[in-house]
């Protein structure tokens, strides 16, 4: 019986898989591997909460297997040397696997390339990077005029996503037990694998009122479950990103009326953001460690551990900062504006290096992703591809009042501020004494007074931001 490997990575799927399916067709038996490897397990951008939430994944996907006749293999090592044993032993003659972008994946695969048949497939974009490059082949490095021709393309195809196989045939094959979750499953907020993330998928485009409609007006709202919440499916691959474009085009398709065909573009160009940090993480490896813009890279941080500290547990004293931390510290996820508010606010207001940032939002995100996170805390910083400008600065209160409008989302996350006066809520240090004794909510003791003050600290950044740029 000849046999492959599929080599389980960012690909926790049994539909539309790639590398499954080239593994399917090019022998009868398939060996679906996971490698638990040292490095990603103890790096210091793992977190436990995206480790319960891809442990659970796997869990599902071996019970999907074993439906279907397949046997997943857990190994512990070092992947190249697992690879190596489980081919030796097995009498495999190839593997197969989705391509990965960051600097991490590439160099590790680049040593099982050079060591063993690994046939590669696309890899967790739905446009492979290379496929959409300048006419002077170069690489794109501003999203507009990528995604202008990321939209000349074709669009995926219904028929071209691949349904999961009914029957894999797997060898048996000795295999390490999954380890233990390290948070109990009650405590995780996203229901992990692949039929939780179709459920999700179908019911954000799915029927004649389905939310995607109303994406262009709700998404902005941190109040509202206005967004899809799919972000830690696509992480790992759990859901397609294909099924979802397609999934998108049909509700442009479908749509009611214009606001609702507006909603599902929304949607869709919100993906090929997602496509165009995974391109430029592949051409453009060192903005892991540094400013994407050059202009940017010599800002004199000022880096006060305690300030950060302040950030991280959520007690800024801005009322909209300290929900959205506290919102991703208790459930691993944070809405995209809040994430814009809360980076802007530790970059700009605080002047701590993005770079902190970034890794604390790796250690606490159960969708932390090398290539968004790193787009997203860049855009923020103003230091990367379509930067804000420098001078955007966010201003934690008209935000907090527009984005929260009637204190919801504050008033979840920050139970201090429960019995806050509507008009206190974004500014609570204004309150009268006898408003916080009524309130409950004493600043300075419940809760604390803002630990910088905005409007000066804007000033302070636009002059280092501007010294930046001018030293260069
Ligand atoms: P929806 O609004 O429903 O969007 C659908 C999908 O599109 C998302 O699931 C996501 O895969 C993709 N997407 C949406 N917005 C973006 C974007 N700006 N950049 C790239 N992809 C996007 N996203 C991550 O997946 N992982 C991260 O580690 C991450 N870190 C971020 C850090 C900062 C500082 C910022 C500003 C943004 C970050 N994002 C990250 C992007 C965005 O905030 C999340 O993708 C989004 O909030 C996920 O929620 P959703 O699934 O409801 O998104």
């Amino acid at each position: 019986m000849t046999a492959s490997i599929w080599w389980i990575r960012r690909d926790l799927r049994l539909a539309d898989n790639h590398a499954l399916d080239a593994a399917l067709a090019a022998s009868e038996a398939v060996i679906p591997l996971f490698v638990l490897d040292p490095v990603l397990l103890q790096s210091s951008y793992g977190s436990e909460k995206r480790l319960a939430f891809l442990l659970e994944g796997l869990r599902q996907l071996q019970q999907a297997l074993a439906k279907r006749g397949g046997r997943l293999v857990v190994r512990r090592g070092e992947p190249v040397e697992v690879l190596a044993g489980v081919l030796e032993k097995s009498g495999a003659n190839a593997i197969f696997a989705h391509a990965d972008h960051s600097p991490y994946a590439r160099t590790r695969d680049q040593a099982v390339d050079a060591r063993l048949p690994i046939q590669w497939t696309d890899g967790p974009a739905i446009r492979p990077p290379g496929s959409i490059l300048k006419s002077d082949g170069g690489a794109y490095q501003v999203y507009t005029p990528f995604r202008r021709r990321w939209t000349e393309h074709p669009p995926p195809h219904p028929g071209e996503l691949s349904p999961a196989p009914e029957r894999i045939r797997s060898p048996e094959l000795a295999t390490e037990g999954l380890p233990a979750k390290p948070r109990p499953a009650d405590e995780m907020r996203f229901a992990a694998g692949e039929a939780a993330a179709q459920q999700r998928l179908d019911a954000f485009t799915g029927g004649p009122d389905a939310p995607i409609f109303r994406y262009a007006e709700r998404r902005d709202r941190v109040d509202l479950d206005g967004t899809s919440r799919l972000s830690p499916y696509l992480r790992f691959g759990m859901l397609s990103p294909r099924a979802a474009a397609v999934a998108a085009y049909q509700a442009m398709e479908r749509a009611p009326d214009a606001a609702g065909r507006k909603g599902a573009q929304t949607w869709l160009h919100e993906l090929i953001w997602r496509d165009f940090y995974l391109h430029i993480l592949h051409h453009y490896p060192q903005v892991r460690q540094q400013a994407f813009r050059d202009d940017y890279t010599d800002i004199d941080w000022r880096n006060d551990p305690a300030e950060f500290e302040a950030w991280t547990a959520g007690r800024t004293g801005y009322p909209i900062v300290d929900a959205a931390m506290r919102q991703l510290s208790q459930t691993g996820w944070m809405h995209n504006r809040a994430r814009m508010i809360v980076a802007s606010f530790l970059t700009k207001d605080l002047l701590i290096d993005w770079r902190w940032g970034e890794r604390w939002f790796m250690k606490q995100l159960i969708d932390g992703d090398p290539a968004a996170n790193n787009g997203g805390w860049q855009w923020s910083a103003g230091t990367g591809t379509d930067a804000a400008p420098y001078f955007r600065i966010f201003n934690p209160i008209t935000q907090g009042q527009k984005h929260d409008p009637h204190g919801d989302y504050i008033r979840r996350w920050v139970p201090e501020l429960r019995a806050v006066p509507g008009e206190f809520l974004h500014t609570p240090w204004m309150m009268p004494d006898e408003v916080q004794t009524r309130s409950k909510c004493i600043i300075g003791g419940d809760y604390p007074p803002p630990v910088v003050d905005h409007r000066a600290a804007r000033a302070r950044a636009l002059e280092r931001y501007a010294q930046a740029k001018d030293a260069r």
